[in-house]
């Protein structure tokens, strides 16, 4: 690769800012800008002038064609390419691209999951441009960032609802904000989200010869390797040439396409790696990392290698999450979740922490929620990731300015201050010394939470909904109190004190990884959903319900529709990988075994020929050890089979996943454990497909 000048690139694939002040009409410039941050619908003469532009743009940079680029529920993205060309007559062409283009279009709704929305209401789908977030190019297509809902404006996608709990919050928080005065003028405010992503990198051809891996993401087979990650010695190890030269071509690409990719490292397993961008605007950072996904893995192809975005590629191993860094911003530039240095400003940060902590107890089941997938249930309660219990994690320091306020006592600490109202505020708090808790699901990292949940093949949209629209409400709550009080201040540090001593429950700064803490949340009433069976139809709980309807983020409809394509997803994913362990153990295993087994009975056989004396002490105990193995794999296989075709008889789709839940996956696993054993017994050059230690350690 040749020298690149990286201010040059960064941003080069991006219809941003500087393109659209630089390109632009002076007027359409600032209409645009308006319309978007008053959040009025655009008009056609404005839509007209920015796709001209657009287009004139794009076609320089080299692009050829157009398309909405949208986030249906199936979990990637969706494109429908359209070319510019458009015929004039006498077999000549212009490029032309409209602003209705730019504004609308009608992919075929059909094929993307809508939960029965589109059969209650309209066929149609519609995807329509998102100005809020750019567009850009990717493989000379200008891809328009799109919402997409049905005719009657029912949500079919992740970014519908994304973009309303923005308003939400916005709304809220500024209510709350006038109402204490306001200190830092602010008129917007909105999230702020960085998306830690971890992924795994394998090399391609040993990726192309495991089935399970190309058709589900994981593997469904493999002994644990006689090493795994027990030494940890990769955290902190070099990065290999080949991932190194992976990643800087991924920078690069990720740089084109004005996506702040900063630090690249290890992760704790062997071949696992992370990602992590400079935060930005919720609705950029979502999209982006749905990009960034995209341009790993197409990215690792050039480089013969197979880049694993699955929550659990390998079992036993550390798996795969995608940290969300939250927080929220005013457009003054005031991060409220920054702890400050003024008493007025703890006052403001202490309101929205207080806010956060009620929600984050009111609204356990739907954080846990907005993070459910049958791939992030293999992996939450696993090593290196935090369980299904909801917790949040304050730190030592701000811990203990917590419970200070909790049990109404002065914080000792140096530099604390009184306020005239008599009530305690925290001191000057070092960003640094929130200590990292790696085992919290949940935690205040200096100025941020960091929501680690969530799975590393997911789209951030949800968890970012769940948390906007709970911190939307609990300010809600609050603002109605000051509204009602006469000193503000006072309320104000009433709200503080009663919401800490009514949900210090969900604070927990211990090890979130022990069995002990699964007791004591037990204990402390908190919700322990296990798996996404039991927590998808809490969408339809009357309290979540009201949380969103009230906020305008679902409508009912919505809600039954995203709990029932939630729970057809778990149900066909389990569906397609026990179909898929079925058709390896008789395609690959069941002949590798028969064959290795053919063969020792050979030697048995040979030697008792050659020599009535010769003993066969070790062939006939691995015969025998095989075969039995066998036996039980193969009764294991036919229990699977059995219950795989009986799945659909649970005709109502929660049943349905709860049978997928409790029976399938436990066949499932027995499969596994047998098979696992006879790959243990049987000599490498006879065994399917490459091992766990081939696998992991496979790219140097
Ligand atoms: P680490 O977690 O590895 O210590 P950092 O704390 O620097 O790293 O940041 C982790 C992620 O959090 C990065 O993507 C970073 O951009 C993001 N981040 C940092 N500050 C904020 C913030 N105020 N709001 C949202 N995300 C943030
Ligand atoms: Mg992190």
């Amino acid at each position: 690769m040749g020298k690149v000048s990286v201010p040059e690139i960064f941003g080069s694939l991006v219809f941003d800012e500087e393109v659209m002040h630089e390109r632009l009409p002076k007027d359409v410039y600032d209409s645009l800008k308006e319309h978007i941050e008053n959040n009025e619908p655009l008009t056609f003469e404005i839509a007209q002038a920015v796709a001209s532009t657009m287009k004139a743009w794009a076609v320089e940079k080299g692009a050829t064609h157009f398309t909405h680029w949208f986030q249906p529920m199936t979990g990637i993205t969706a494109e429908k390419h359209d070319s510019f060309i458009t015929p004039v007559g006498d077999g000549k062409i212009i490029m032309d691209f409209s602003g209705k283009e730019l504004v609308r279009s009608e992919p075929d709704a059909s094929s993307f999951p809508s939960g029965g929305l589109r059969a209650t209401f309209e066929a149609r789908g519609y995807t329509a441009w998102d100005p809020t977030s750019y567009a850009f190019i990717k493989d000379n297509t200008l891809c328009i960032p799109s919402i997409f809902c049905s005719y009657g404006g029912e949500v079919l996608d992740k970014k519908t609802p994304l973009l309303r709990s923005l308003q939400a919050l916005n709304k809220q928080a500024l209510r709350v904000l006038n109402l204490i005065g306001n200190p830092t003028g602010a008129t917007h405010v909105g999230a702020m989200v960085g998306g830690e992503q971890e992924y795994f990198l394998i090399d391609r051809e040993l990726y192309n010869a495991r089935e399970d891996l190309k058709l589900t993401g994981r593997t469904l087979f493999g002994a644990k390797p006689p090493k795994g990650q027990e030494m940890e010695d990769h955290y902190f190890g070099t990065i290999k040439p080949r991932v190194k030269a992976f990643m800087n071509d991924l920078d690069l690409e990720l740089w084109k396409l004005g996506i702040y990719a900063n630090t690249e490292h290890n992760e704790a397993a062997p071949s696992q790696h992370e990602l992590a961008p400079i935060f930005c605007d919720a609705n950029t950072a979502v999209d982006q990392n749905q990009l960034t996904m995209e341009i790993m893995k197409t990215v690792a192809i050039k480089h013969n290698l197979a880049c694993l975005i699955h929550e659990k590629p390998f079992a036993g191993v550390n798996g795969s999450g995608k940290h969300n860094n939250w927080s929220v911003c005013t457009n003054t530039g005031v991060n409220l979740f920054d702890p400050g240095k003024t008493p007025a400003e703890n006052l403001q940060f202490l309101l929205f922490l207080a806010a956060v902590i009620k929600g984050t107890d009111e609204y356990q089941d739907l954080i846990r929620l907005s993070v459910a997938s049958p791939t992030n249930d293999l992996r939450l309660g696993g090593n290196e990731a935090p369980p299904a219990i909801v917790s949040l994690y304050l730190g030592d320091e701000l811990g203990a300015v917590v419970e200070a306020i909790e049990n109404d006592e002065e914080f000792e600490a140096a530099e604390t201050k009184i306020m005239k109202s008599g009530v305690k505020v925290i001191p000057r708090f070092d960003k640094d010394t929130s200590d990292r808790n790696r085992t919290s699901p949940f935690a205040f990292t200096g100025n941020k939470f960091e929501l680690r949940m969530v799975g590393s093949s997911a789209s951030l949209s949800n968890a970012n909904v769940v948390l906007n629209t709970m911190l939307a409400e609990e300010l809600s709550k609050f603002a109605d109190e000051l509204e009602r009080a006469d000193d503000k201040e006072l309320c104000a540090n009433k709200l503080i004190s009663d919401t800490l001593k009514e949900h210090g429950r969900i604070i927990f700064n211990g090890n979130n990884y022990s069995n002990e803490w699964v007791e004591e949340a037990k204990r402390r009433g908190l919700s322990n959903l296990k798996t996404s069976a039991d927590a998808l139809p809490k969408y339809l709980d009357e309290k979540n319900v009201a949380l969103f309807t009230k906020h305008k983020i679902y409508t009912k409809e919505e809600l039954l529709s995203r709990c029932e394509i939630g729970l057809e997803n778990y149900c066909n994913l389990i569906h397609i990988e026990a179909l898929t362990m079925i058709d390896m153990v008789k395609k690959s295993i069941y002949p590798a075994v028969c064959d290795y087994m053919g063969s020792i009975a050979d030697v048995i056989n040979s030697k008792k020929a050659a020599s009535s004396k010769a003993t066969s002490e070790m062939e006939t105990d691995l015969l025998l050890n095989l075969s039995s193995n066998a036996d039980k794999l193969h009764k294991a296989l036919k229990r699977l089979e059995k219950t795989v075709a009986n799945a659909e008889e649970n005709e109502d789709v929660k049943s349905r996943s709860e049978y997928y839940r409790d029976i399938v996956l436990s066949d499932m696993a027995d499969v596994r454990r047998f098979a696992d054993e006879l790959e243990t017994l049987t000599a490498a050059d006879f065994w399917p497909f490459p091992t766990y230690t081939d696998l992991l350690y496979s790219v140097v």
